[in-house]
């Protein structure tokens, strides 16, 4: 039987990402979870105390079909959340999803095109950081359930985070996911910018809820072991479980297999008792430098306060 300790399951079904923004942790290779693998992870790991089913990568879009298939695989009543960067949106995407009414959208768009593309760097050849956006904003700001928009902070655009959300506000997107960015280096001017700007949001966001904009913050809903991460039953593109999505940092590749509770081909062998003990934020710690580490903590408590 299961542990029923865990109400999320996430899915990391590609490494593969049109992008390699500036402050990106992620690991990018050519790897995507089979979708025969996806399909048996469901089978074996969904349990009735799961109420939310999460696809992340890289970008679960380039395994659209992965995602469709378990959508019509997944008959009960829980949660999906697809995480994108929307640069492979498309309308048949969005109405697939929008027709699904367990499937909640959340896109990254880090506020004007200037500071967006500035972090938010092509890798593709074909791909515009920001194109896929300025088409599809309407359709975002209509869709079935409010869209939720990561906006990462980063230390070079601390000071224009007003601006930056009001850029994507005006589209009529309201649901934010504020993401300074972490486990990278940020100077005292820039802690400080951040500081100056949270305060001015906190405002901006109270004026906006005034005049009756539905402004919401998702980041105090996100609790976890350490910033950014999620705890969640991972499974890896090749089937290994973890009890957090850091394991998808380019940090903890080489090492992440020494935390696998084991592997979904092997189901009995999984050991769900394992789930909550390890301790990610000493092995992040023990591969960043002091100052991204003591940053990441200081930009965490400064968002902290505008979240509560
Ligand atoms: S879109 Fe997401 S996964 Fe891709 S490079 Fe940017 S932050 Fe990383």
């Amino acid at each position: 039987m299961p542990d029923p300790a865990y109400t999320t399951l996430a899915l990391v079904l590609t490494y593969r990402c049109a992008l390699r923004c500036r402050y990106c942790p992620v690991l990018k290779r050519d790897e995507s979870m089979p979708r025969d693998l996806a399909l048996m992870a469901v089978d074996e790991l969904l349990t009735d105390d799961v109420a939310l089913i999460r696809f992340s990568g890289g970008d679960p879009l380039g395994e659209f079909a992965t995602v469709e298939a378990l959508l019509d695989h997944v008959k009960r009543p829980v949660r999906f959340k697809l995480t994108t960067n929307g640069v492979d949106l498309t309308d048949a995407i969005l109405d697939r999803l929008e027709a699904d009414s367990r499937v909640d959208l959340v896109v990254s768009v880090d506020g004007p095109r200037d500071v967006h593309c500035a972090q938010r760097l092509a890798h593709r050849e074909s791909a515009d950081a920001y194109d896929w956006f300025e088409r599809f904003a309407p359709r975002l700001a209509r869709f079935a359930r409010p869209v939720q928009v990561n906006l990462v902070v980063a230390p070079d655009n601390a000071s224009r985070l007003v601006e930056s959300v009001h850029a994507v506000a005006r589209y009529k997107l309201f649901r934010y996911n504020l993401l300074p960015a972490y486990y990278v280096e940020w100077s005292d001017a820039a802690l400080a910018a951040l500081e100056e700007s949270f305060r001015k949001l906190a405002a901006y966001f109270e004026a906006g809820r005034r005049r009756g904009l539905p402004f919401s913050l998702a980041n105090a809903e996100n609790v976890s072991r350490q910033p950014l991460y999620v705890d969640a039953l991972v499974i890896d593109v090749d089937g290994e479980c973890y009890d957090n999505d850091a394991v998808a940092s380019r940090l903890l590749h080489d090492e992440k297999r020494q935390c696998s509770l084991g592997n979904v081909r092997t189901p009995e062998r999984i050991d769900l008792k394992r789930i909550g003990r390890e301790n990610w934020p000493a092995r992040l710690r023990a591969r960043l430098s002091e100052k991204a580490w003591e940053s990441t903590q200081r930009v965490d408590d400064l968002l902290a306060r505008i979240s509560s």
